[in-house]
């Protein structure tokens, strides 16, 4: 479905296109390998995919590894499988800012031969001192008027490996009287001796990210570098290295609003402290919003760019509900997925007056929404399970389902009236006991009465054995993370686990990532890290309803 009106990116860059401030459209992707995607990323990857294919550019992937300390290469393994299942194809262009080190140095010796940058010996604290407040201006570094010549010479000693980390830095000369803070001569290499990890010990100098950034940019003919909010104030600075290092078609920062999910929690670093205290099963516990969690869940790609989609661009924050993405996954399985009955907290049902040792198979529409998904036939005889909350002893007003004297529809089957019930020692029903009428069976046109509830049920001999899980959220963020003696306000009752589940026969071969409606429970999906031939995992991805109105 076509949306109207452009979001304020694209007339940004069809002005661009028009106006010949660049030939052509060409975006790029760029996490830090410090971690694993999110949800908030998704909507970076496909804004920026999306733009490319829009407007028939280029999409770039560029891991932006330029800080040693806290990357490895397993994120950039997990990352690119996100990206991947996602559905943004970066074709051949797969990038890694530490391959643009040695031209990110000659950018910084450039630099320093048009004296616009110098080495500096003071310490991180006296920088920022020196630095001012946004009330007073800055004052000069007594190493700011180094002759280039020593400062091209203190340079090659810092690449070298002469200094220490902190000893000596490389600042960008500008003004230390900006109102803006990120111009008064922002460093832009530090010495850091560190083992990067791809790069090895090639390097002891690493380019801070305000500098590394643009150039990585330029280098690969980005037009547009779509970033977020928090780096509005540092577009001056962008702008400034750019221009300074003469970049024949400098790309434009452009700047939008973060994706914040409510009751759910997206921060990194809570996510890590749950990881961390084995609170969650790692960082793709089901309950979590990382890319690798949602497509454990059971999310699909075509939901989550549904959910991007409806939360448009904008250049304000503001928090979307976690209800909506969940609406955008029952929108997407709906009419793709085959509903199936299956029963959780199973009681057995004996049909007394049907004769034993029968079988008939019933014919059912996959998804009566949808024939192209066929039919499937589902044994039927007299014994069955059913859901221990379909049946009742003293039902209150309104229980239209199994009591005994009432009269209840089994889907897809016959009408069967609940005569007696069996108890076991602990007065737990164990047993229910029916009557069904063979003048009722499902599309035999019987009119003679009606009954007001229709259960669900699987044959007690053919039903397939599963685990299910059920989940709640972990912590609502909005009720505030942690308790007021610093525990995480955890919800107790986020994970259930029903271990003595029953599935339609039908799911005996189900695969891992395969979904399914689970009729009146909700949409379920195949674990892809627990569930086996043997023993069948299913995680919920959503309930069937809920209050949530687009
Ligand atoms: P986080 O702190 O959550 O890891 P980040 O900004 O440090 O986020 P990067 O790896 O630097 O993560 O991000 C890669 C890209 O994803 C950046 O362009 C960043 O702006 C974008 N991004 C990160 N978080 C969000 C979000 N919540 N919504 C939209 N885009 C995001
Ligand atoms: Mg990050
Ligand atoms: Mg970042």
């Amino acid at each position: 479905n076509e949306v109207v009106s452009k979001n304020f990116i694209e007339q940004i860059i069809e002005k661009d296109l028009e106006e010949g401030c660049c030939d052509s459209v060409h975006t790029r992707f760029p996490p830090e390998p410090n971690g694993y995607l999110h949800i908030g990323h998704a909507k970076s990857i496909l804004l920026n995919y999306g733009l490319a294919k829009k407007y028939n550019g280029k999409f770039n992937m560029r891991f932006d590894d330029t800080n040693p300390t806290k990357e490895k290469i397993e994120y950039v393994e997990s990352i690119k499988q996100d990206i991947e299942w996602l559905g943004a194809d970066w074709e051949e262009r797969l990038f890694f800012a530490s391959d643009y080190f040695q031209q990110m140095y000659e950018a910084a010796v450039l630099l320093i031969k048009k004296g616009k940058a110098y080495v500096c010996d003071l310490t991180a604290e006296q920088i920022r001192e020196y630095r001012g407040t946004l009330k007073e201006p800055g004052k000069d570094s007594p190493y700011r008027e180094r002759s280039i010549d020593e400062n091209l010479i203190l340079f090659e000693q810092m690449r070298q490996g002469k200094y220490q980390d902190g000893e000596k830095v490389l600042r960008a000369k500008i003004d230390m009287a900006s109102p803006n803070m990120n111009m008064r001569d922002p460093v832009i290499y530090r010495v850091a001796h560190m083992s990067h990890h791809r790069t090895k010990d090639l390097w002891c100098i690493y380019p801070m990210y305000d500098f590394a950034h643009p150039i990585e940019d330029a280098i690969e003919g980005i037009s547009h570098s779509i970033c977020t909010l928090e780096f509005e104030d540092h577009r001056p600075l962008y702008d400034w290295v750019v221009r300074e290092l003469e970049y024949e078609h400098p790309p434009k920062q452009i700047e939008f609003a973060k994706l914040y999910l409510t009751n759910v929690v997206t921060g990194k670093r809570y996510i890590k402290k749950l990881v961390d205290d084995g609170i969650v099963d790692g960082w793709d516990d089901p309950r979590l919003v990382s890319i690798a969690a949602l497509r454990r869940r059971g999310f699909t790609p075509e939901s989550i760019k549904t959910f991007v989609e409806l939360c448009g661009v904008s250049k304000s924050n503001s928090s979307v509900d976690y209800a909506m993405l969940e609406y955008c996954i029952r929108e997407d399985l709906k009419l793709k997925k085959s509903r199936v009955m299956a029963v959780l907290d199973p009681i057995k049902l004996v049909i007394d007056n049907y004769p034993e040792g029968e079988v008939e198979y019933l014919d059912v529409a996959n998804n009566m929404e949808n024939e192209n998904l066929g039919m499937r036939k589902i044994p039927f005889s007299r014994e069955l399970y059913i859901d221990r909350e379909d049946f009742m002893e003293e039902p209150p007003k309104k229980y239209f389902r199994l009591y005994p004297g009432n009269e209840v529809r089994l889907m897809h089957a016959y009408f069967v009236k609940c005569e007696s019930f069996v108890k076991d020692e602990n007065g737990k029903v164990i047993e229910v006991h029916c009557t069904y009428d063979k003048d009722t069976k499902s599309g035999s046109g019987f009119t003679g009465r009606k009954v007001k509830g229709t259960i669900h049920w699987v044959p007690a001999a053919e039903a397939v054995k599963a685990e299910i899980r059920l989940y709640e959220n972990i912590i609502d963020e909005e009720k505030g993370i942690y308790n007021e003696d610093g525990s995480l306000n955890l919800n107790p009752n986020s994970l259930t686990v029903l271990k003595e589940c029953f599935v339609e026969p039908i799911l005996r071969d189900a695969k891992v990532y395969d979904s399914f409606q689970f009729v009146r429970n909700g949409y379920f999906c195949v674990d892809a890290k627990d569930s086996t031939t043997d023993h069948l995992v299913f995680n919920r991805i959503v309930p069937l309803k809920s209050s949530f109105k687009l």
